[in-house]
């Protein structure tokens, strides 16, 4: 360890001791890709940062993306003429115009630029003969542009990213849950943390905070994401007064596996993967006759639910994924974790038997409202990544987009941050020297620890709670209500129906108790301070979905068919209202280029 981290490490030892706060310029909550993005980007800017993660950064869901990131490098020989603006198009279509189109754009400009960043950091990609960066097709694209790094792209780019904040020694407190944003005098200035390994709670200042807390799928029972996937970051946010926009629209994937949901990434359609019902026919053709199983991820995913649904599906309700004309030496080459996946899980060896597959929660497409440089309405408070709605998926994500996302606006917010903090630093070294020099505290001190005590004494008195139920029993119902009645297709009894009971379980949360009350390493605290925000990110969710009477995306309505723009080309927001159900209010989106047309494939 270098002379400069053994002092700011004996520093942090020693706030960390008195229980003063833990000050840094900006505070980076996640260790994914886009925390790690912006981390390097307010480095770059020679600003102070640091990164808080509930989990050893590089064991981020980002580390499990498959099929690759997008980037319109025409490297592809069907490829040449793709364009950042076909990327933009195809983006906004397959969003089904509720992507605001500047920012859709700002994502397709950049995208080649943070690509070869990566490649220039040293992620390592897949190639073609001719020595440039391998691009497959994904569904919804009108050109192969997926990069990709065999099926492991995110574990590349992270290990990359890892890389380059290690370089620039920037400090990292790992195993540390944010529970709770403080806000003083209508901005944010910190965030309240328990450390996980003693089981203690610190306070951090901060000039800026950036909130990069990956998505929540875990609100759902079956779901491709990581069990830390709980959205809790996303919820502290939203608690401290940041809306959250268009949670109706949750991604399903149409291939995961069946039994455990883990991914089956849509690079092996990329790579030529069929879909077959329970008669062998490749029922894509009566859906996306063009595209076939190619289309965007909300078309594919309700054919498979309307094959099982008319007695086509397999088993007790999944269809097959079949890569055997493929050919062994391309599974393996192109396709190895999939195999491995395949034969660990499911005990099938795609060479000679095809995969089971059904649809899971996969994505969210809503998330904290912000702009294109994750500037959310709380001022000092940034939003990036997947717990973000910078709106640029709109009603429904393109493969390949999401990686894209972390890079492109990680750097973007990163750099808006410093430009924030600075401004507001200007401010508060004035007021501080005021303020010190009439013999007061430092401005916000008191503010973030009467943050702090209060937080210390509701875990406290969850604690000392010997009567109630255990978290798990409400936890699995909220998924079972969420992938029952809040899943691909949706109609307002079933959706009224788990509104009520997440108000219930709402209600039942205030009693939980603990099975373990230890302080190091208690999960069982964790997952039951996590579960109270899940809980509200599932209800903004579902309310919104019930409200959004028509069928966008990957909302889709089978009591009110087809697209209404004129009444719903717009933005949901859900704003947080203590006590109370959020207040559900809409915005326009920004339309520019691209009128709204019929998304046919
Ligand atoms: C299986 C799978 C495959 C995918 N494949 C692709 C793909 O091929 N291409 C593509 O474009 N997209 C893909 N995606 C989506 C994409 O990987 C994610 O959307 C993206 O990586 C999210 O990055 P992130 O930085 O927002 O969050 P994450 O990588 O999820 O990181 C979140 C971070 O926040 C921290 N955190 C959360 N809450 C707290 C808290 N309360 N306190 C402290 N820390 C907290 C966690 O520790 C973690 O470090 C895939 C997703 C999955 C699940």
């Amino acid at each position: 360890m270098t002379d400069k981290r053994m002092t700011d490490k004996r520093m942090t030892d020693k706030r960390m001791t008195d229980k003063k706060p833990i000050y840094h310029t900006i505070l980076i909550i996640g260790g994914g890709l886009s925390g790690l993005r912006a981390a390097v980007a307010v480095h770059e800017a020679g600003q102070d940062v640091a990164v808080l993660s509930k989990v050893y950064p590089i064991r981020s869901h980002s580390g499990a993306a498959q099929g690759g990131v997008n980037a319109a490098l025409g490297n592809h020989p069907e490829g040449h003429d793709d364009s950042w603006e076909r990327h933009a198009f195809d983006t906004i279509k397959g969003a089904d115009y509720l992507a605001d189109q500047p920012r859709a754009e700002i994502l397709a400009r950049e995208a080649q630029e943070r690509v070869l960043e990566m490649e220039h950091w040293g992620a390592y990609f897949s190639r073609f003969p001719n020595g440039r960066i391998a691009q497959r097709p994904f569904g919804g694209a009108g050109f192969p542009r997926t990069c990709y790094a065999a099926d492991r792209t995110g574990h590349h780019l992270l290990h990359t990213l890892w890389e380059q904040c290690l370089r620039r020694e920037i400090p990292f407190y790992n195993e540390w849950l944010v529970t709770r944003l403080v806000v003083d005098e209508g901005r944010c200035c910190g965030a309240i943390a328990l450390h996980i390994p003693t089981g203690e709670l610190h306070v951090f200042a901060a000039g800026a905070v950036i909130v990069a807390g990956g998505g929540h799928g875990r609100i759902y029972a079956k779901s491709s994401n990581a069990y830390i996937n709980t959205g809790s970051a996303t919820a502290a946010a939203y608690r401290a007064g940041v809306p959250l926009e268009d949670m109706a629209f949750v991604q399903f994937h149409p291939t995961t596996l069946y039994g455990t949901n883990i991914l089956i990434t849509e690079g092996v359609r990329g790579e030529g993967g069929y879909l077959l019902n329970a008669d062998g026919e490749r029922f894509m053709a009566d859906y996306a006759p063009q595209v076939m199983e190619l289309a965007p991820r909300d078309i594919v995913a309700r054919a498979i639910q309307t094959e099982v649904a008319e007695g086509r599906g397999i088993g007790d309700g999944y269809v097959h994924l079949d890569v055997r004309h493929l050919g062994a030496d391309v599974i393996q080459e192109h396709l190895p974790g999939i195999r491995q996946i395949a034969m660990d899980f499911a005990g099938v060896d795609p060479i000679e038997t095809p995969i089971p597959v059904q649809p899971a929660q996969h994505y969210s497409m809503g998330g904290l409202a912000c702009d294109e440089n994750g500037e959310t309405p709380l001022p000092g408070l940034f939003a990036i990544g997947e717990c973000s709605c910078i709106s640029v998926h709109g009603a429904n994500r393109l493969g390949g987009n999401s990686l894209l996302e972390t890079l492109v606006f990680g750097k973007r917010a990163g750099e808006q941050a410093c430009r924030w903090a600075c401004r507001w630093a200007c401010r508060w070294a004035c007021r501080w020297a005021n303020q010190v020099a009439s013999g007061g505290g430092i401005p916000q001190e008191s503010a973030l620890l009467s943050a702090l005590h209060e937080e210390q004494a509701a875990i406290e008195a969850l604690r000392a709670r010997s009567t109630g139920e255990r978290q798990i029993a409400l936890r699995r119902q909220m998924q079972a209500t969420m992938t029952d009645q809040v899943g691909v297709y949706r109609e307002a009894r079933s959706l009224a129906q788990a509104v009520e009971t997440l108000a219930e379980l709402k209600d039942r949360y205030r009693h939980v108790t603990l099975d373990h009350r230890g302080k190091a390493f208690n999960y069982d605290l964790v997952d039951t301070l996590e579960l109270g925000g899940m809980l509200d990110l599932a209800q903004a969710t579902a309310l919104t979905a019930l409200r959004r009477t028509e069928c966008r995306g990957a909302h889709w309505r089978t009591d009110h068919p087809g697209r209404d723009d004129e009444n719903w080309l717009k933005h949901s927001l859900a704003t947080y209202v203590p006590g109370e159900p959020p207040r559900i209010t809409y915005q326009d989106v920004i339309i520019t280029r691209y009128e709204p047309s019929e998304r046919g494939y």
